[in-house]
Order: structure tokens, then C-alpha cells, then sequence
């Protein structure tokens, strides 16, 4: 049964992504006046096929939130998933709270997402209740700011802006310059692991379910039953206490080698150095600011190296922001982008994992088990097939949000779309990120005993990416030749002679035409 106070000053709305306890919600809340309320709504994980784990982390991290809340004599309106009152939508849930409680006002942080935002207005203009939405300050540049960084350009980039968080925040910089004399690291950041491999990697620390959790699995494995994904190996983060914990691991055991190894992959190895701590970013139990600050003091204690430190305060403060600043900036029109044309099905492996490629079997496979693979298997892997085939863009995208436990309409949209699709056509990337089946060789032992070869591009055992690759620049030969840093690679297309280019054309066709056919029998 749900708690019920009628008549309360304010109803506090909280949703599943804003468990932040210090967020500006709660400035002035009043517990002998005010309610809280928070819904776990059916259609968010509905909306797209969500992977069974990010289902789970919402909602155990909304469970623990609000028994926090309560242990501090905050009366907390809780419609959880299994209640036989709760129909499933945000609409309709606020809508009996709001009938029920009868507040004054009701009092919102911003929601991240463009559509939750328009439901929220339109459901308290239906209600007939005042709405007070406040900034979300857990992040760390306003709309007005980034407005301000965007004003006169005419397309964004990420090293600008971070440069202006850095200064901003007083994160590694001496005055007004950066310390060590560089802003960026990125050209000693590329190592792979080269033949002999990573060796033992630090295991990152894990969080086996506690029994709120271990309810919460087993209300997703048979409410959710046919979605994609495993909770076998569930071990997130879903307390502000955990979160600390993950973020003191990280820069104990992964940071010192962070920067170098940060493109790199490796078969069995899903987190190598990275941080794993973007779903409780995401869902506000942890701030940014504490994640950057940790890093810089690992640095000037010596505990880690500069390019370590800089690279992953510049995932934080920098790319993260921008995201959202190019989310905000250009939603609604944003998610129908699609400037390259592209219209292909999402072939029906994505689901399942089940396909020849080695690096995609293994960084889909590794999805489907965990909800997780770091930044270069989503960008040049995952996303970079599915734009050389011409995957239609919000497809992509859709798979994106469903997929990864940290996934949330501001931040796959613009990742999705802008960066890994080109979608936007320039708009926050100077280029597509094409390449062929040789970058994947390089930074990666996926290659070493896949069925085919990475640097062919035509016959049986001709590695699908690059055929791909090739193709691509082809169909987008005039678009891209305009682009000056694009020049180097489509003045390499004038070294394959004709007939090669139309075998090629023929391949990637055979190709595009069998996994359509396929996605077609399947067809989610
Ligand atoms: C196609 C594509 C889709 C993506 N979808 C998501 C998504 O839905 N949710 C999400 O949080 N990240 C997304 N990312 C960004 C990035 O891949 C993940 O944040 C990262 O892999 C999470 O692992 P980690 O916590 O170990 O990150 P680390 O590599 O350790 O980085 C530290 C933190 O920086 C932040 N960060 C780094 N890169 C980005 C970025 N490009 N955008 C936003 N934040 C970033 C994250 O909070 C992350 O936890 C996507 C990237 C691509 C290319
Ligand atoms: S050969 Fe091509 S398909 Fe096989 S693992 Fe390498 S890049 Fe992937």
C-alpha cells in the first residue's frame, strides 16, 4: 500500500535517474509538509527492448534511494513495478498521486530527456498544478553556458569546450594554462596491447546483489522475462556508498594505466583500465566533480601519471558535458538526423550475438552478459558496422539505449548519432569514424583466428568491415571529398582499380541484402 498524506505542501519528483540527495529538488523540503514521489513506470523499459541488467540497475538504484529518504523521516510515494495500482506510465502514475495527495505545487528537476520533459509540463498543465522545474546543477555546465560556447560557431568540437570546463572548474590547469604545458594527451593514448597481450588486468571491484537487489532480479527475470540480456553476472553499483567504493578502485588500481591502454581491447577483458562508473554517474549517485577531483589528486600525489589523469578528467567534465550541451542544443529535430541517407535494418545478430565476425561476437556477447562494453568497442566496433553497412541511424541508436546499462536517451542520442554514425553530418565530428577491419586488428587480438582477414576486401574470407569500409567511401565519395579531413582516405579509392570497385560494390550488396534478409525474419 502506499504511503498517503493528503494535502502536502510540495510533491518532490524524483525519477530514476535523478537519485541525487543533494540535487536542488531538496532545497527547502520540508518533511512534516512535503512528499516525495518516485514511480517505477513499465513503458521505460519498454519503450525500447531493454537489456534485463539496465532494467535492473534503475530499479534497484531507485529502491535503495528511497529507503535512504525514508531512514532520514522523509515520506517517500513509492510506485514500485509490482504494485497491482500502478499502471505503468508516468502520466498516470503522477496523475493518481497528484489526485490522491492534492499538493500545492509540484517540484521537478529538469528531466534529462526531451520527451520526459514534454510529458512532466503537459501532465501538470492537465493536472491544473503549479510546476516548479529547477536546473539539474549535477551537471556541470548549464544550457545558458553552452549556448554561450556554441553562439557564433558554426560546428562544435569537444577540445575547445573542454578546454573551457578545465579552465572553468580549475582542473589540472596552472592559472589559465593547462599543467605540463598540454592540453591534450590523446597522441600517447594509443597503445594496444601488441602480440604477448595485457597480462593480468585488475579485476574491477564488484557488488554482489544484496537482498533489496536479488528482489529486484527476480522481479525482472519474470516480468521482463523475454528481454535481451543476462543478470547472472549483476554487480553494479546501486548505492552512493558503492559508487565511492567503484570510484576509489578505479583510481587505486585502473587510472595509473587509464590514458595509455584506453583504446585498447582484448578478448575476455570488457572493462581493461576504463572506470565503469558511468551508470552511477548517470544516475546521479555519483557526481563528476568527485570522479575529476579523485583523478587530479592521484596525479599530484604521484599516484598516477598526467595522461592518465587528463584523459579520463577530459571523459568526465568534457566529453560528457558536450553530449548533453549538443542534446539539449538541437532536440527535438537531433534524433530524426540522418544525413547520410542511411536505411538498412539493424542486422538481427545485435540481439543474440551469433555471427561469424569475432569482434562483434565478442562485443556483443559481452553485452548481452553484462550491459556493458567500454568507449572503442561501442564506437569501432558495434557502431562503426552498422554505419558501414547504412544502418538507418535511430535504429542504431534504438539498440544503443536498449543495450547498455548506463544508457539514457541524453547521452546514446548525440554518441549514437554524431559520433559514431556521422548522422548529424559534422555537427559535433569533423569526420565519420571509418575504418576498416585493420584498426580492429591493430588495437585488439579479435582478428587472431576469426574465419576472415582483415586486410582483404574481396572473396570468401574478405573481412566484412573492410569490404564495408570501401564501399562506404564509395557511396559517400562526393560528400566526403569535401571534407578535408577526409582527403587522405578517399584519395585512396583511386588506387583501386575499376573492376575491384565494382566487385566490391558487389560484395557489400551480397552482404547488406543477406543480413537484411535475415533482420527481416526476425524483425524486432
Ligand atoms: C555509440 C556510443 C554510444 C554510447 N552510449 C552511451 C550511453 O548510453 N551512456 C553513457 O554513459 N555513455 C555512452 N557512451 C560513452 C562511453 O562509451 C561510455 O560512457 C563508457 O564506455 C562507459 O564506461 P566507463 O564508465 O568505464 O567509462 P570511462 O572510459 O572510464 O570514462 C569515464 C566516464 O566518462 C564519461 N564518458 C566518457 N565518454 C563519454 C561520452 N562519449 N559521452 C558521455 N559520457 C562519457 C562516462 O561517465 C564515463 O563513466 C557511448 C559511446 C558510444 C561511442
Ligand atoms: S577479421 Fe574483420 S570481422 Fe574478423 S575480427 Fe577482424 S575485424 Fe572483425
Amino acid at each position: 500500500m502506499r504511503p498517503t498524506r493528503k494535502y502536502a505542501r510540495f510533491l518532490t519528483l524524483v525519477l530514476g535517474d535523478q537519485l541525487d540527495s543533494r540535487s536542488a529538488v531538496f532545497d527547502g523540503f520540508d518533511p512534516s509538509a512535503d512528499v516525495v514521489w518516485v514511480a517505477e513506470v513499465g513503458e521505460e523499459a519498454t519503450h525500447v527492448w531493454s537489456h534485463k541488467a539496465r532494467i535492473a540497475v534503475f530499479l534497484a538504484a531507485m529502491r535503495h534511494f528511497r529507503d535512504a529518504l525514508r531512514a532520514q523521516g522523509f515520506a517517500v510515494d513509492y510506485h514500485a513495478l509490482g504494485d497491482s495500482e500502478n499502471r505503468g506510465s508516468f502520466a498516470t502514475e503522477l496523475m493518481e498521486a497528484v489526485r490522491r495527495i492534492e499538493p500545492q505545487r509540484l517540484v521537478a528537476i529538469e528531466p534529462g530527456e526531451w520527451r520526459v520533459k514534454q510529458n512532466l509540463v503537459e501532465a501538470a498543465r492537465t493536472l491544473g498544478v503549479p510546476l516548479n522545474i529547477r536546473p539539474d546543477r549535477h551537471f556541470l555546465c548549464s544550457h545558458e553556458e553552452f549556448a554561450a560556447h556554441a553562439g557564433g560557431r558554426k560546428t562544435l568540437r569537444l577540445e575547445y569546450f573542454y578546454r573551457e570546463m578545465r579552465r572553468k572548474l580549475g582542473l589540472l590547469v596552472d592559472g589559465s594554462r593547462p599543467v605540463g604545458g598540454q592540453w591534450n594527451h590523446d597522441a600517447d593514448n594509443r597503445l594496444s596491447f601488441g602480440k604477448e597481450g595485457p597480462g593480468k588486468l585488475p579485476r574491477p571491484l564488484g557488488f554482489p546483489p544484496d537482498q533489496l537487489t536479488r528482489e529486484v532480479i527476480r522481479l525482472v527475470e519474470s516480468r521482463f522475462a523475454g528481454h535481451p540480456g543476462s543478470l547472472a553476472h549483476f554487480d553494479w553499483p546501486v548505492t552512493p556508498a558503492d559508487a565511492r567504493r567503484a570510484l576509489d578502485d578505479f583510481v587505486e588500481n585502473r587510472l595509473p594505466q587509464f590514458g595509455p591502454y584506453e583504446d585498447a581491447m582484448w578478448t575476455g577483458q570488457p572493462y581493461v583500465y576504463h572506470s565503469r562508473l558511468s551508470a552511477a554517474v548517470n544516475l546521479k549517485f555519483l557526481d563528476p566533480r568527485d570522479a575529476a577531483a579523485a583523478a587530479e589528486q592521484a596525479y599530484r600525489d604521484d599516484r598516477a601519471p598526467l595522461q592518465s589523469a587528463e584523459a579520463v578528467i577530459r571523459q568526465f567534465i568534457g566529453w560528457r558535458e558536450f553530449i548533453r550541451g549538443v542534446y539539449w542544443r538541437f532536440m527535438p529535430d537531433y534524433e530524426k538526423s540522418n544525413a547520410l541517407g542511411a536505411d538498412a535494418p539493424l542486422p538481427w545478430f545485435y540481439w543474440t550475438g551469433e555471427t561469424e565476425m569475432a569482434c562483434l561476437r565478442e562485443v556483443i556477447g559481452q553485452t548481452l552478459a553484462l550491459g556493458f562494453a567500454h568507449h572503442i568497442q561501442r564506437l569501432m566496433v558495434a557502431g562503426l558496422f552498422a554505419q558501414l553497412l547504412g544502418v538507418h541511424p535511430f535504429e542504431v541508436h534504438k539498440w544503443f539505449l536498449a543495450i547498455y546499462v548506463d544508457a539514457l536517451d541524453w547521452v546514446t542520442l548525440p554518441n549514437v548519432l554524431g559520433m559514431s554514425q556521422f548522422a548529424d553530418g559534422g555537427v559535433m565530428s569533423s569526420k565519420p569514424y571509418a575504418a576498416t577491419g585493420r584498426y580492429i586488428q591493430r588495437m585488439s587480438n579479435y582478428c587472431v583466428g576469426c574465419r576472415f582477414d582483415p586486410a582483404k576486401s574481396l572473396g570468401d574470407d574478405a573481412c566484412p568491415f573492410t569490404t564495408l569500409y570501401w564501399d562506404f567511401l564509395m557511396r559517400h565519395e562526393k560528400r566526403l571529398r569535401a571534407n578535408l579531413r577526409m582527403g587522405f582516405q578517399v584519395r585512396n579509392l583511386s588506387r583501386l582499380a575499376r573492376d575491384d570497385r565494382a566487385a566490391i560494390r558487389r560484395q557489400a550488396g551480397a552482404l547488406r541484402d543477406a543480413l537484411a534478409a535475415e533482420a527481416r525474419r526476425y524483425p524486432r
